[in-house]
């Protein structure tokens, strides 16, 4: 069998439409303009990128973006301060730190400080519970694009087998709890589970959320499955020349294209998603905040 690919950059393409399609409308009928606000401390490189690409996403789909690059310097206090005035400001609807924090900052601290209706990332504690408890919540913004590929894959999720490989509070839990609220039967794997390959293969659904490259191959994959792959890794590549690097997933492509029913390459499949579904968060916060129903299919 030769997989279909789930094309994330396709499908994040059209979820920014719709988010974009949804902005204007916010804007004719009732003069507001969702505004994202991101918070980055210090000045690590990966994280800038990340961030300049979010503020200029966030623009093209008719949003404001409000930046606010800090010190690496900058105290607890400070940051918490800067975060009080983002709660209270009725032209910012999410806000969003970029993680990681520098070591002498509480992360824990710190996103909980955040209302947990302006919580884009789903991080929050209240968030996290409100996920659990199948409640209306913000969700984290990877899992939920993760989700999206697999409802337009599957139709119906009830019923099916999941095993989703990691069990982090950014992906691994709330990527369990998403497929748990869809009726599937569901098994979160980590470092410590026994036999992991047999388990991975009665899997109708596999997610890999793990951080190590090529990690799930084939002979891990049942015939047929959709193959969800979270991981983004850079590995050297000799063949492209001398120093060179590429990116790889957690999921061995090539083998495991071969025995799967439909699978998310890397790059090109969940990353481009997470930006999405931050606009898309962004954009349901804005209409809860305003008790303006939320539109349908953008958030789960
Ligand atoms: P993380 O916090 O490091 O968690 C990794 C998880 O994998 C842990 O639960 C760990 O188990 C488990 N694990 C590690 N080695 C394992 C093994 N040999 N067998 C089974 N499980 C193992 O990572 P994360 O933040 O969830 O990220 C996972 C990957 O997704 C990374 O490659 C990251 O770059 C990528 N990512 C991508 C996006 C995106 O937008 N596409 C967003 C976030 C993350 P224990 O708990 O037992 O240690």
């Amino acid at each position: 069998m030769t997989a279909r690919i789930i094309d994330g950059k396709a499908f994040a393409a059209k979820v920014r439409g719709q988010v974009a399609g949804q902005v204007t409308r916010l804007s004719e009928d009732h003069g507001l303009t969702p505004g994202l606000a991101v918070v980055l401390v210090g000045e690590d490189p990966a994280s800038e990128v990340y961030v300049r690409n979010k503020g200029k996403q966030t623009v093209e789909c008719g949003m404001a973006s409000f930046e606010h690059k800090l010190d690496a310097r900058t105290s607890e206090a400070e940051l918490l301060a800067l975060i009080a005035q983002l709660n209270a400001d009725p032209a910012v609807h999410g806000i969003l730190v970029q993680l990681p924090l520098p070591d002498h900052l509480n992360e824990d601290l710190v996103i909980n400080a955040i209302a947990p209706e302006k919580d884009v990332d789903g991080f929050h504690i209240s968030n996290v519970g409100l996920l659990a408890t199948g409640q209306k919540a913000m969700v984290p913004c990877t899992p939920l694009g993760c989700l999206m590929m697999l409802r337009e894959a599957h139709g119906s999720l009830s019923g099916l087998n999941a095993v989703v490989v990691g069990r982090s509070n950014i992906v691994g839990k709330p990527m369990a709890q998403l497929l748990l609220r869809d009726s599937c039967t569901v098994t979160l794997a980590h470092s410590r589970t026994r036999d992991i390959e047999a388990l991975c293969r009665q899997a109708d659904i596999l997610v890999a959320a793990v951080g190590r490259p090529q990690m799930v191959t084939g002979d891990w994959v049942k015939p047929g499955a959709t193959v969800i792959d979270v991981g983004i890794n850079r590995i050297d590549a000799p063949e492209k020349g001398e120093g060179k690097t590429r990116l790889v997933g957690d999921c061995h492509f090539d083998s495991c294209a071969e025995v799967a029913g439909a699978i998310t390459p890397v790059p090109g499949g969940v990353g481009p998603m997470t930006i999405a579904c931050l606009l898309a968060n962004t954009l349901t916060a804005c209409c809860r905040a305003n008790g303006i129903a939320a539109p349908e299919g953008l958030t789960a």
